[in-house]
């Protein structure tokens, strides 16, 4: 049984994430910041790892669980934030904070599990969580755009040299998601006025996404690397 480590596995994208790939026969690492019961999904083949994405000793720690993780085969870097200011408002920490959040975390952690893939010579799939601002934008988004963004470069240099050696690395950028994160980040008219603008007419469940990342982590994807799959029902060709 191969296993996959899915970092903010606890709630939204990764919750739905978590439960695809379980039913899907996978084991599953899954992180929060400090998973209570009632975020914990009930099966065997389901386990929790407190992880702070702000905390370079969190993520040393994490880094060191991955060391020992048997079978490993994929990893999602999920968890994800977003401060939504004015572009001349935005603090030099809340910048600090998603950029540690939103990229530096994922390069440190899928190093880890590149350097374990590499040592015990398996092939593996490495899935980025990007967002549709990572390649549009919108007022007030600077920070975040600018970490999703970052992820796409991520995203193709690690794959221009992992990809000879069986490692697959990609990104999915959702667009409008109904989860808690666009419920704090969009008030109900925003939201109302955005999906209109989307051709689907309508926000992505999140396990529309959770497919696509499967899909991306499966042998089924034998030649997709280095890509930004944006998955946003047409929202950013209309
Ligand atoms: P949620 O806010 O619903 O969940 C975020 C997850 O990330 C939680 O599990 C949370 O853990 C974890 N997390 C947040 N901050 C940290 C941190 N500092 N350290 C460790 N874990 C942390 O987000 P979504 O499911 O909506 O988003 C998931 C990903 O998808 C993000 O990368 C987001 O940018 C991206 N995305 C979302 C869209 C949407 O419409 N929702 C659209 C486009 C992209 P905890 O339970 O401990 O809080």
């Amino acid at each position: 049984m191969s296993t996959v480590i899915v970092t903010g596995g606890t709630r939204g994208i990764g919750l739905a994430i978590c439960e695809k790939l379980l039913e899907d026969g996978y084991k599953v690492i899954a992180t929060g910041r400090n998973p209570s019961e009632d975020d914990k999904l009930s099966s065997p083949n389901i386990s929790y790892q407190s992880l702070e994405l702000t905390s370079e000793a969190s993520i040393r720690k994490f880094c060191e669980v991955i060391s020992n993780v048997s079978s490993l085969s994929g990893l999602v870097n999920n968890a994800g934030i977003n401060i939504i200011k004015p572009y001349a408002e935005i603090t030099d920490e809340n910048f600090d904070q998603v950029i540690s959040t939103n990229l530096k975390a994922s390069f440190v952690i899928s190093r880890a599990v590149v350097k374990k893939l590499q040592s015990s010579q398996s092939h593996g799939r490495i899935v980025h969580i990007g967002s549709i601002w990572s390649v549009i934008s919108k007022s007030g988004r600077a920070s975040y755009s600018a970490s999703k963004s970052a992820l796409i470069g991520l995203t193709r240099a690690m794959s221009a040299e992992l990809a000879s050696q069986g490692i697959l690395v990609n990104m999915v950028s959702p667009g409008f998601v109904n989860t808690e994160l666009t419920a704090r980040s969009l008030t109900p008219e925003e939201t109302k006025s955005l999906t209109s603008q989307v051709p689907i007419n309508r926000m992505a469940e999140p396990r529309e996404i959770a497919e696509v990342v499967e899909f991306l982590l499966s042998k089924r994807n034998s030649y997709i690397s280095g890509q930004n799959i944006v998955v946003d029902g047409g929202f950013s060709h209309v």
